[in-house]
This record gives structure tokens, C-alpha cells and sequence, in this order.
């Protein structure tokens, strides 16, 4: 477990079964299904198989179309088309509306639009996937959903990763339907559409959070434990979800479309915790502003180091009611590391209990070594974040004066070590 996963690790506590049933399970997740086809407008279309999700491509300086499904042979109301704020030029590409199992569909795409395209896409009842997921055991190198365990199919990423320092911290959402019962199904939808459909050859975000406020591992950048980094952790990975801006730009979605429905607190505190980590590794000011240099292009702009997408470009993302929350966001990044008080030592003849308070929830750990000997020992590091910290430091010698120091970490991974103190066993 990396030490700036601490906020993520709380997130992990959370998780609900499906995690551990996807590493007991002696398959992987299902195969995704998906059919990519011309739309011819007002036709009907019967799915191959039951509709998930689906999405509508096309070319052209046009926007928008509709859609309707159909269920048990009626037809539903037609449903506008937003775009799914992934901007290139002259591509037009929907959201995924979610399909809720139709068995069939009727676009509707504007004048002018060329080589449109609907694809339907299913995430649940394909085969459970064999070869390397099949194992259904995924290394535990996280607190973050990593890809392994949302099931991406790695065949279908196409595109090597380059890392460069990273710049910038950008939020979107996906313009998916709110409210997915299925995160995962939904991730591995974006994943397939973007790096097929779309042709990114990956999905264009580094991170992805749930409206529970789970992060998912999105753009790959190795199988190592630090998911949207090289292995060392300070460049980030390049995806695609800025249109000219990629390069040292990171990406955070949040699932669900935010331009007149509000975002969950739950997504919003995983956003924050993933921002005051992120600004903390690499030292990006959370209220800053600056130019923005792409290192492969040479392109400049003048953003907010914590942006929104609407920020780079004419788009919707990352919704108004999000966008608007991105001043409160940027002040509850934590940037500042806890204060210690309150250090006590309770010895006994071979052991002692430390215990001390921090300002905000941290880690727990405490180094001592007896007094006159240069080498610190330590406790093993409780990785629960708590206020009020009690740690045993055992297998001590009778009568030995010792030296100690507390040691908490936040959320964030801002460190704080106390003075140097001393306690004597019985
Ligand atoms: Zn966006």
C-alpha cells in the first residue's frame, strides 16, 4: 500500500463484496459485447443481444441527435443525445445512455451529420472472460479500483504509455446515466468505447470515481502500484480527455452526467482526497493558476491548476452543478500536515503504550530505540486514519530507558513526527 493511498485506503474499507467475490471468483468479470453499426435515422435496430449501453458517433460540425429503446415491444419516449465531452475535431460522440436491457433502438442524427454510427455496448452477460483475468486474482497493490479488478479486457488497449511531469489536474464527468447499480459494468463500458469506438486505443481518463466514491484505475500506466504514474510516481501518464492539452494533464471523471443533477458528497470527498494527493506528490498548488506548456506540442494556455474541462474547451463538461463546485473542491484540498499533541507513554516491564492526538485524521506509527543506541526501530504502521492514536511497542528490555517518536500521516500523505521523548520500563 502506497503511503499516499491513506484517504483512498478509508475508501477501501468501504467497498462492497464485489471486490473480494472478483478475487475469490475462479473467473474474470464478463466479456464485453459490443456491435458497431451505420445509422440510418428512424430505422429500428434489434440488438444481438441486451442493451447495456450505447453511444452514437459521427462526423461533421453538428451536435446532438435523439434516441429511444425498446423494451417487451413497446417503445420508450425519445431521449436527447449530449455529447460525451471527449472533444476532437469535426467527431461528434454521445454519452452512453444506459439501455437498461432494450432489445432495441432508433437514432436520430442531425442534418449534416456523416458516417453516423451507433454501437451498442453489453457488460454483464458475456462470457466471464478467460486468460489473464480468468485467474480472478488481482495483485492488492491499491486502495484505487485497479484495472485488473474492474476487468478491462487489456487486449483492447492499444496505446503505449508515455509519461511526462505532470502540469495540470482537470475534472470531467462521463455524460453517462446517473445512478449506475454496476460502476464497474459502466467503467468497462467508457473503456470500450473510447478506446475503440472513439479510436483512442484506451480510455481517456487517468481516473474515474464512482457516485459511492470509489476511484477507478482508468488510462493504463503499467501493472505496478502506482495506477496513472511511471513506476517511480512522479511523471504522469498521457490519456486523452483534453483535446491539444493531454500531456502532463490529468484527468479525473467522476460517472454520471452533472449539468443540472448534482454529484454525490460521497464522489466529491473521493475527488478532494484524490486532488490533495495528487497536488502533494507533485507539488501543484491547489488554488494556482498558470500556463500550461505541452511538452510534445509546444501549445500553451493559461488554466487553473485544479480546472474543469470547460476550462481548456467549448464543452459542457464536467457539468454545470460540478463546475460549480470546483472553488469549495480546490479549498478542501489538504495541503497542510497534522498537528501532533498530546504524546504519552504508558510503560509496563517489557512493553509500553504511546498515545497522542492529531488536528485531522492520520496514520499511526511510532520509532524508538533504547537510549545511547543509534538504530530506530518501529512499530508496523496502522494504516487507519484516526484522531486519537494508541500504539503497542512490545518485546522491550526491563529497566531500559528508551527513546520515541510518533510518526501520522494524513489522508494526503503529508507527514508529521514528533519530538523526541523518552519512557524507562519497569
Ligand atoms: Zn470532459
Amino acid at each position: 500500500m502506497r503511503a499516499v493511498a491513506g484517504l483512498l485506503l478509508m475508501i477501501a474499507t468501504a467497498w462492497p463484496s464485489t471486490l473480494g467475490e472478483a478475487r475469490d471468483r475462479a473467473t474474470g468479470p464478463p466479456e464485453t459485447l459490443a456491435s458497431e453499426r451505420a445509422v440510418t435515422s428512424n430505422v429500428p435496430v434489434e440488438s444481438e443481444f441486451p442493451i447495456d449501453f450505447l453511444g452514437v458517433l459521427y462526423e461533421g460540425d453538428v451536435e446532438g441527435g435523439q434516441l429511444r429503446f425498446r423494451h417487451d415491444g413497446r417503445w420508450g419516449s425519445w431521449v436527447e443525445l449530449h455529447d460525451d465531452g471527449a472533444e476532437v475535431a469535426d467527431h461528434w460522440a454521445s454519452g452512453l445512455v444506459s439501455g437498461s436491457d432494450a432489445e432495441a433502438y432508433q437514432v436520430r442524427v442531425p442534418p449534416g451529420a456523416r458516417a453516423a454510427r451507433a454501437v451498442v455496448i453489453n457488460t454483464t452477460d458475456g462470457q466471464p472472460q478467460a486468460a489473464s483475468a480468468a485467474a480472478g486474482v488481482c495483485p492488492d497493490t491499491t486502495a484505487v479500483v485497479t484495472r485488473c479488478e474492474w476487468g478491462a479486457d487489456e487486449s483492447l488497449m492499444t496505446w503505449t504509455p508515455e509519461f511526462r511531469p505532470a502540469q495540470k489536474l482537470t475534472v470531467h464527468h462521463t455524460a453517462t446515466t446517473n445512478g449506475s447499480a454496476d460502476p464497474a459494468a459502466t467503467v468497462r463500458a467508457i473503456y470500450r468505447y473510447q478506446a475503440v469506438d472513439r479510436g483512442f486505443g484506451d480510455i481517456g481518463y487517468q481516473y474515474l470515481i464512482d457516485g459511492s466514491g470509489r476511484v477507478y484505475e482508468g488510462r493504463y500506466s503499467g501493472t505496478d502500484s502506482r495506477p496513472g504514474h511511471d513506476a517511480g510516481g512522479g511523471k504522469v501518464v498521457t490519456a486523452a480527455h483534453v483535446g491539444g492539452f493531454n500531456a502532463g494533464n490529468t484527468g479525473i471523471a467522476l460517472l454520471g452526467n452533472f449539468t443540472s443533477v448534482e454529484s454525490t458528497t460521497a464522489a466529491r470527498g473521493a475527488l478532494t482526497g484524490l486532488l490533495s494527493e495528487l497536488t502533494t506528490r507533485h507539488g501543484i498548488d491547489p488554488h494556482g493558476t498558470s500556463e500550461y506548456v505541452n511538452p510534445d506540442s509546444g501549445a500553451t494556455k493559461m488554466v487553473a491548476n485544479i480546472s474543469g474541462h470547460r476550462d481548456w474547451a467549448p464543452t459542457e463538461c464536467p457539468g454545470g452543478t460540478l463546475y460549480a463546485r470546483l472553488p469549495t473542491i480546490r479549498d478542501g484540498v489538504d495541503t497542510v500536515a497534522p498537528t501532533i499533541s498530546e504524546v504519552t507513554a504508558a510503560p509496563r516491564r517489557w512493553a509500553a503504550t504511546v498515545t497522542w492526538a492529531t488536528d485531522e485524521p492520520a496514520t499511526s506509527r511510532v520509532r524508538y530505540r533504547p537510549r545511547g543506541v543509534s538504530e530506530w526501530r518501529s512499530t508496523s504502521r496502522d494504516a487507519t486514519l484516526v484522531t486519537s492514536h494508541t500504539a503497542e511497542v512490545t518485546a522491550l528490555a526491563r529497566h531500559t530507558t528508551y527513546q520515541y517518536q510518533v510518526i501520522s500521516a494524513d489522508a494526503a500523505g503529508h507527514p508529521a513526527i514528533s519530538a523526541i521523548a523518552s519512557f524507562t520500563t519497569r
